[in-house]
């Protein structure tokens, strides 16, 4: 993760606020344009920049900041806490049941954002904390994918539950739950088909598993490549299969940031985790508090 244009615009803009000492209303306008500049190229979406905007230029325009010891470090510490709500403000943990319940997540996503790397990746995070997990191999339309799923499961110590590529999704879930309960596993985590492009069928079939079984979270997985697309996609699955949380693949790759400043302010949901490369342990938790700070350098 470089957001390197990002960063270094949004320096120059309060070097330039530092040096002044005191600031006119134009100062700090002109400046803030800057900043609403630099987050439209890096992909930040229209409407979540207009908000941020609004939200800073009401706090950093006034007497209290222009007449404060030090306006420009002022409007500074402004950006950067509305940079951290923005994102969400908390870190959110994916809420588990306690003891041998079985909690039951839902990994949803279009195809090749990441969805059964992440699954493998997340259950070595949930193994680490003392849970013990169970991997489905829902995806019964991608050849490779239960391949996949079964070869990252074994790096990470972790059962896979697989019935091949000739039985329904909803049946193979329904099945794993049961199987999860009866061998006294903690966690099911459901690594389901994705699509190229969102379509009905994906969707209802989504619909299908949750009908089916109890699922306690639906984490969706996103490529932060993508963008602008990645904001559209959890907006989609949101409204249309419901989702809890997002987990942001690949963003050792991305170098604007657009879709980690946008996605919770669009879809409502927290981002969980991030993807920081293709290995196996490169899932990080999101904490909004640093990644505000990285982009402000
Ligand atoms: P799926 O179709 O959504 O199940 O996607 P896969 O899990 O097969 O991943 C697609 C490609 O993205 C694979 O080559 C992964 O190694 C790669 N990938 C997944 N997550 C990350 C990440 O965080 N960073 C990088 N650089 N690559 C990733």
């Amino acid at each position: 993760m470089a957001f390197e244009s990002l960063t270094d615009k949004l320096q120059n803009v309060f070097k330039n606020l530092r040096k002044k000492g005191r600031l006119t209303e134009a100062d700090v306008k002109a400046a803030l344009k800057e900043v609403k500049m630099a987050l439209l190229e890096a992909d930040v979406s229209f409407k979540v920049v207009k908000q941020f905007m609004k939200a800073v230029q009401e706090r950093a325009i006034g007497q209290d900041v222009m007449s404060g010891l030090n306006p420009g470090q002022m409007v500074i510490k402004i950006v950067n806490e509305e940079l951290v709500k923005l994102m969400g403000s908390e870190t959110t943990e994916i809420a588990l049941k306690s003891g041998n319940e079985v909690t039951v997540l839902m990994m949803v996503g279009l195809q090749g954002a990441g969805k059964t790397t992440t699954t493998a990746k997340l259950a070595g995070k949930l193994k680490s904390k003392g849970k013990k997990p169970l991997l489905a191999a829902c995806d019964v339309y991608r050849p490779a994918a239960i391949k996949q799923l079964q070869v990252n499961g074994e790096k990470q110590g972790v059962d896979v539950f697989s019935m091949g590529d000739k039985n329904s999704p909803v049946d193979i879930a329904k099945a794993a739950y049961e199987h999860a309960k009866n061998e006294k596993y903690n966690v099911l985590i459901l690594d389901t088909a994705g699509r190229l492009h969102i379509d009905e069928d994906m969707m209802e079939e989504l619909e299908k598993i949750k009908e089916a079984i109890t699922v306690d979270q639906t984490l969706l997985v996103v490529d932060a490549m993508t963008g602008q697309d990645a904001v559209n996609v959890a907006e989609t699955f949101g409204e249309k299969v419901g989702i809890d949380g997002v987990i942001l693949t690949k963003m050792d790759g991305d170098t604007r940031g657009g879709a980690a400043l946008s996605i919770k302010a669009i879809s409502g949901k927290p981002i969980l985790y991030v993807g920081m490369g293709e290995k196996l342990s490169d899932l990080e938790q999101f904490y909004p508090e640093r990644m505000a700070s990285r982009i402000l350098g």
